[in-house]
């Protein structure tokens, strides 16, 4: 059985004058344990919501998304938080998401003291530190607040935050939008060291299809909350079948020329023009 399975979604929101808006629209996907699904569509085709909705952020209004075998709209408030430190997201605004009134070794530890059982403050700073590491930032970091860090640092931080309770997913929503091109490159090949050494699977929401390009094993195109087209990443993105995805990539940027798949990590420094 897939690690995710989406059978049917739909999810509305009250729009102006007593309306509905459909932001998803019967979606059905299936992602297996190790791969990286890329969800790639103009603003407002339905991206976000779908992210949130694979990790409960907000309830369907109807269908079922089934993880590692759990129907997660069965499951309670309170079995949902124990089980949220399996399924982790990873936002756009590093800054934004992260809170400023706390030092990066609260804000990394605060998963492991809401999924309550990683032992004592000892054993949680350890954690911590561990993780911290495996993004790249020295234990230095620890007492230091958001404000002080770099654009990419505080990206890593949030990865971390997503990390520490060493989930089996991860929704990526544009983790690398709001950086620079060459701090792009850096935050890319952590997660994708990061998705070899610990099997993650990613779903890594993005308008950026050459990023999808180079870091996705899978790419569905969304249209008006609903899936215009899905398959291998350079199969779809290479010789797409709608004429939508074609005007899609018509209308990004110019592509920049690379030689591989995500698995080199030069090829990432190559989606960001970084040396
Ligand atoms: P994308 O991530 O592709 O830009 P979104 O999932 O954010 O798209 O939005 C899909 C549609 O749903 C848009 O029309 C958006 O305005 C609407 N939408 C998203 N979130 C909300 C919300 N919380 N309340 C009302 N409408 C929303």
């Amino acid at each position: 059985m897939a690690l995710i399975e989406l059978t049917d979604v739909v999810k509305t929101f009250p729009g102006p004058h007593g309306t509905t808006k459909i932001a998803v629209d019967g979606v059905s996907l299936s992602v297996e344990r190790g791969d990286c699904l890329g969800v790639i569509g103009e603003s407002g085709s339905g991206k976000s919501t779908l992210g949130r909705l694979l990790l409960r952020l907000y309830d369907v209004d109807s269908g079922s998304v089934v993880l590692d075998g759990q129907d997660i709209s069965r499951l309670s408030k309170r079995e949902m938080r124990r089980h949220r430190r399996h399924w982790q997201i990873v936002f756009q605004e590093p800054f934004a998401s992260l809170n400023p009134r706390l030092t990066i070794g609260q804000i990394v530890e605060e998963p492991l003291i809401v999924a309550g059982d990683y032992g004592n403050r000892a054993a949680r700073r350890e954690r911590v530190i561990a993780t911290l590491a495996e993004v790249g930032l020295p234990p230095e970091f620890l007492d230091r607040r958001p404000a002080n860090l770099s654009g990419g640092q505080q990206q890593r931080v949030g990865i971390a935050r997503a990390l520490v309770t060493d989930p089996s997913i991860i929704v990526l929503d544009e983790p690398t939008a709001s950086l620079d091109l060459t701090i792009r490159a850096s935050v890319l090949r952590v997660l994708n060291r990061l998705r070899e050494a610990r099997g993650l699977t990613y779903v890594f929401i993005s308008h950026d299809i050459e990023t999808v390009r180079h870091f996705c094993s899978d790419v569905v195109v969304m249209h008006q909350g609903r899936f215009v087209e899905g398959g291998p990443a350079l199969e779809v993105l290479d010789a797409p079948r709608e004429e939508y995805t074609r005007n899609l990539m018509g209308a990004a940027m110019p592509p920049i020329p690379y030689q591989g798949r995500a698995a080199d990590p030069d090829a990432l420094d190559s989606v960001s023009g970084a040396s």
